[in-house]
């Protein structure tokens, strides 16, 4: 291995969360228009130019991989790469190989991916109800979606939930969520929605449901453990006594977690962010696609490393979106 990433900030970069597609078969609300444009396909990596970036990325250091999109699945030809990724598990170069999905591909895909050394899976779900998600989705059908979800679990992987904290939108649904989470062994995690891109004409401080409010919800029906576990990212855990399951706060709008910041995102273009609030980023594919020899690229992902900031700088609290990135979370890879 070469000597391991380290930024200014005495930070290790051992997490690349890499998106490989701007593509979706969804239209959540809070993340995309309905009439997107998506990357011309000349624009994005190949899968071999992703394979090779990654693998990069790898022998400098990064032991997990999270595999992000737009909707990873939907990427034509995507087995082939989580197929190359699989060799970095068996060498033990990777410790893990997972991936941020809809799971509206999981029905006909979660066996290869857990073939592939895939053994844990966040999947994405905001809502129980087939009307609602049918709206915060879009193009979206619940029951492809709980259809995924059982096949994810049958092929043996861990699964995750991720839902958007959504006020007036998916408020009702706290405990039934829970409780369905926990009678199925799967954590639940809670995002604070972010102001991404632009807002297509929805005032996104309006669904804005605070975590803390989430929490205090949650806490007047169980008894919650606050759990020390970080992941250098920006989620916190803690443990229902009378159910036994793991819920997870994600509130990317505080600062708290700087310090710790493991990660970078890569996106299907190959730009490299080092940071999910800041604008700066990286062009990782001039260097790829202009020399084989592996230096002209390693040297390009030690340029940008020296470059990851402290910290970013999201703000909500004076009623309008301060720190604004104007990118959506499906380009950057949520
Ligand atoms: N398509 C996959 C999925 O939905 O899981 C992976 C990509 S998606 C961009 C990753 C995560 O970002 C999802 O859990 C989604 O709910 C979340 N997300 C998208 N836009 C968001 C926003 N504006 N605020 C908070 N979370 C958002
Ligand atoms: Fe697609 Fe995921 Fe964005 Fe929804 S959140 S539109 S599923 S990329």
């Amino acid at each position: 291995m070469d000597t391991p990433l380290i930024d200014p900030f005495a930070r290790p970069i051992s997490y690349l969360r890499v998106s490989v597609t701007d593509r979706c078969d969804f239209r959540c609300v809070y993340c995309m228009s309905e009439n997107m444009t998506f990357l011309p396909k000349a624009e994005l990596l190949t899968l071999e130019e992703l394979d090779r970036l990654c693998s990069t990325f790898v022998n400098m250091g990064v032991r997990k991989l999270r595999v992000t999109g737009g909707e990873p699945l939907v990427r034509k030809g995507i087995m082939t790469f989580f197929r190359a990724m699989q060799r970095h598990l068996e060498t033990g170069a990777l410790d893990e190989l997972t991936l941020t999905s809809n799971g509206s591909q999981l029905g006909r895909m979660a066996d290869e991916l857990a073939d592939c050394g895939v053994r844990r899976i966040n999947i994405s779900l905001d809502t129980l109800n087939e009307e609602k998600f049918a709206r915060i989705t879009r193009w979206g059908r619940l029951g492809q979606v709980l259809d995924g979800i059982e096949a994810a679990q049958n092929a043996g992987m861990r699964v995750k939930i991720n839902a958007v904290a959504l006020k007036g939108v998916n408020e009702d649904e706290l405990f039934e969520m829970v409780e369905w989470c926990a009678a199925r062994d799967m954590d639940l995690t809670f995002i604070e929605v972010m102001p991404m891109g632009d807002m297509g004409g929805e005032d996104r401080l309006d669904q804005f449901w605070s975590l803390k409010d989430l929490r205090a919800r949650l806490a007047e029906r169980y008894t919650l453990e606050d759990l020390a576990e970080r992941t250098g990212g920006p989620a916190t855990y803690v443990r229902l006594k009378e159910t036994g399951s793991k819920i997870g706060f994600i509130t990317p709008l505080t600062h708290n977690f700087c310090e710790s910041c493991n990660r970078v995102r890569l996106t299907c273009t190959g730009e490299l962010y080092m940071c999910l609030g800041q604008e700066d980023m990286a062009d990782l594919r001039a260097p790829l696609r202009a020399s084989e020899d592996p230096r002209v690229l390693e040297n390009a992902i030690r340029a940008a490393i020296a470059r990851k900031p402290k910290g970013h700088d999201f703000d909500y609290s004076r009623q309008s979106v301060e720190g604004q990135v104007s990118r959506h979370m499906s380009h950057t890879g949520g």
